[in-house]
Formats: structure tokens, C-alpha cells, sequence
């Protein structure tokens, strides 16, 4: 791996020292990996090697001698097709491995979850513009479509263009009172059903935090109106009024119109 020579006593630093890549990685840790070292070299010309059980095992930075290794979702059988939105170098899709348990367990399309080599500011966050996906724990995710699925278009791409259209279309029917509302079915369908992921996934004991989109996601979905913008006004849309059970882990969030963010956490456990 690397080499080095000493011949003073104390410290023997390894510059450039990295893993080797280990093969297999279908065996996937779940709790936790530690890193023992064994020393060969040579003291006055005699051959020694050192005992991995007598202090060889590598502590890092943070004090800690165990960490949780991430794997790339993306790449894992029976998720590399969830995939939406576009890759960054280096791989975005970095997890823990209750993370792809969570995800193989799941249906909904997925985008990022943490970068390679990302590292954590002393505010707890990640150096990363997109700054809450540090530890492998925090998934972006389409919005369900309200038609049994989670499409693109109504999952929220195009920053949720589409959702906000048929918001606005529903709103027009709603305005213009027409007979048959098609949009307005479909928009109470989309609300119906990202509520009940939403308010399942807050259920659960591991979740830390669910963030949704503000604007019209948040008008929508949590207090049940149409924009005031829209044909109809701020008025409540029929056969939703508010969330009035909204779990609190669930929070509108700029940035969250085409995906909402799951965070959860095993330490809670
Ligand atoms: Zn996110």
C-alpha cells in the first residue's frame, strides 16, 4: 500500500495512505466497520511484524474507531432503475445500508442521497450546496403522481411545474364550475395521496425530519387551498380543507417543488 522509513523512535506517518477497494461488496454492513493495520518491516535487520490486537486498529478524527461505510444505492440490484434526475462525479447516491433497506423496502423514485467525499461543516451540515445529504441518511424523492404511481410529471419535475398546472387548471374548473372537473379529480387525488406517504413516513420512529415544497406544493398540500394567484383564489380546494393532523416532522421548504426529502436517523433508535 505504501512504505515508510524511521529511525528515531515514535510516530511513523503514511502519506497517501487509502482503502483498498474491497470486492464483493453485496455483503453489505449494517452496523458498523472497524479498520485494524499490521506493520511488516525490518529493526536492525531483523524481519518483525506487529499484532493488529495490540493497538492496531485505526482510530480516525473524530475519536471514533468504527464507522458506518456507505454504498452506492444507485448501483444496488433492484434500484438502479429508481433513479431520477441527473448524476454528479464521484456518485450521488452514497447510503448506509438501512438506508437501501429502507429504499429496496420503498416505491418511490429516488435522487440524491449523499456525494463521495463529502464532509461535514462544524454546523453539522455538508459542504455541498445541496447541505443536509451528509451521512447517507437524507433521500430526495418524487412526489406521488395521485395515479397510482410516481410519473415524472406529476412526481415534480421541472421544479413541479406540472403539479402547479394542474393546480391551476383544477382552480379554473373550480371557478368556472363546469360539469365535469377531470383536473380538479385528479389534484384531490395528488393530495389524497402524497398526504398518506407523507403522514406514514412521519410515523415512523426513525424519520428525523420530512421536508415538502413551499408555494403551491405548500398551499396545496398542507393548507388545502389554491393559490390566490390561481383563477379561484385563496379559497379551499372541494373536499380538502387543511391538514389539521399534519405530522410535525413534516415542513414546507424552498427547494423541495420536485422532491421531498426524508431524513431519518438510526441513532434514535
Ligand atoms: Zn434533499
Amino acid at each position: 500500500m505504501t512504505q515508510n522509513h524511521t529511525s528515531t523512535p515514535g510516530q511513523i506517518k503514511f502519506p497517501g495512505i487509502s482503502l483498498p477497494i474491497f470486492p464483493n461488496q453485496g455483503t453489505r454492513e449494517r452496523e458498523g466497520v472497524a479498520i485494524t493495520v499490521r506493520l511488516k518491516g525490518s529493526v536492525g535487520g531483523v524481519e518483525v511484524r506487529s499484532d493488529p490486537a495490540a493497538g492496531g486498529r485505526v482510530a480516525f478524527s473524530d475519536g471514533r474507531n468504527v464507522f458506518k461505510p456507505l454504498y452506492l444505492a444507485g448501483e444496488v440490484e433492484g434500484l438502479s432503475g429508481r433513479r431520477y434526475g441527473p448524476r454528479d462525479n464521484g456518485g450521488d447516491s452514497w447510503a448506509t445500508t438501512r438506508t437501501i433497506e429502507k429504499l429496496l423496502a420503498s416505491p418511490y423514485p429516488f435522487n440524491d442521497i449523499s456525494s463521495q467525499h463529502v464532509t461535514q461543516t462544524s454546523a453539522g451540515g455538508s459542504i455541498l450546496i445541496h447541505k443536509g445529504h451528509s451521512d447517507g441518511q437524507q433521500i430526495d424523492m418524487r412526489y406521488a403522481d395521485g395515479q397510482g404511481g410516481y410519473s415524472e410529471a406529476l412526481g415534480g419535475a421541472n421544479n413541479g411545474e406540472y403539479i402547479k398546472q394542474l393546480i391551476y387548471a383544477a382552480a379554473s374548473e373550480v371557478k368556472n364550475n363546469v360539469t365535469l372537473k377531470p383536473k380538479l379529480k385528479a389534484l384531490q387525488d395528488w393530495i389524497l395521496k402524497n398526504r398518506t406517504i407523507l403522514a406514514f413516513e412521519a410515523r415512523h420512529q426513525k424519520t428525523r425530519i420530512i421536508y415538502i415544497g413551499d408555494s403551491f406544493i405548500e398551499e396545496a398540500l398542507v393548507n388545502g387551498k389554491f393559490p390566490s394567484a390561481s383563477a379561484a383564489g385563496s379559497v379551499d380546494i372541494p373536499g380538502w380543507g387543511a391538514w389539521t393532523d399534519m405530522p410535525g416532522k413534516v415542513r414546507p421548504d424552498p427547494d423541495h417543488r420536485h422532491h421531498w426529502h426524508l431524513s431519518f436517523s438510526d441513532e434514535n433508535v
